[in-house]
């Protein structure tokens, strides 16, 4: 099945495409010559995920899915959450977000916090969402090269590493994306055995 992840983030592609097996054909934006900007003005990571899906299904007229991603802080009362990419401004640079989270949290002993992904599918007109969470805490300063945008300052729970010292297989196996994209791609495989 030929199926449009509506993205233009080539992190999210890679990590995607290393977790896909034969049965789906994952197409880009490129793919389908889409170059326009995808609004995303939604105030929760689903209402953002299913604007971005619902815009691509209903311009394109093809199968796709969109996701959005958040990093929930709990003692900045969930905070950058639907924020996560422009917290530190427009520029949306991932340096100045950690370390906004970072002076934020200074002082404050509750690390806890969780990535969240919410997935919307669009298949021939009906939508279906699927979640996949990561708890863990925010370390006190970056570790690790790996990854991307808030993964140096991210420690899942139950490891003594941050997700920017994994490699793109290990993040997967427990991330937010990973364990969403898993959801989303059990319900497609139950639906061609059908
Ligand atoms: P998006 O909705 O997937 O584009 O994610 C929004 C923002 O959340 C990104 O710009 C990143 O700052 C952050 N983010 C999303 N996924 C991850 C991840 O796996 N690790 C670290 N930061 C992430």
């Amino acid at each position: 099945m030929d199926l449009v992840f509506a993205t233009n983030n080539l992190n999210k592609l890679q990590e995607l495409q290393s977790l896909l097996n034969n049965s789906i054909n994952l197409k880009s934006l490129q793919d389908i010559a889409c170059q326009e900007d995808i609004p995303e003005t939604g105030s929760t990571l689903e209402a953002n995920a299913s604007q971005k899906a619902k815009f691509i299904y209903e311009k394109y007229g093809v199968n796709c899915f969109a996701d959005d991603t958040g990093l929930e802080v709990e003692a900045l009362n969930d905070e950058p959450g639907v924020y996560s990419a422009r917290y530190a401004g427009e520029e949306k640079n991932a340096e100045k977000n950690m370390l906004k989270v970072l002076e934020k949290l200074s002082g404050i002993e509750n690390r806890k916090a969780k990535f969240r992904t919410v997935i919307s599918l669009i298949l021939d007109g009906k939508e279906q969402r699927f979640e996949g969470q990561v708890d863990g805490v925010i370390l006190f300063e970056k570790r690790g090269n790996e990854g991307f945008g808030y993964d140096p300052i991210f420690m899942p729970d139950g490891f003594e590493v941050s997700f920017a010292e994994m490699s793109i297989e290990e993040k997967n196996k427990i991330s937010h994306r990973g364990r969403a994209t898993q959801k989303l791609i059990s319900y497609l495989k139950e639906l061609s055995h059908e």
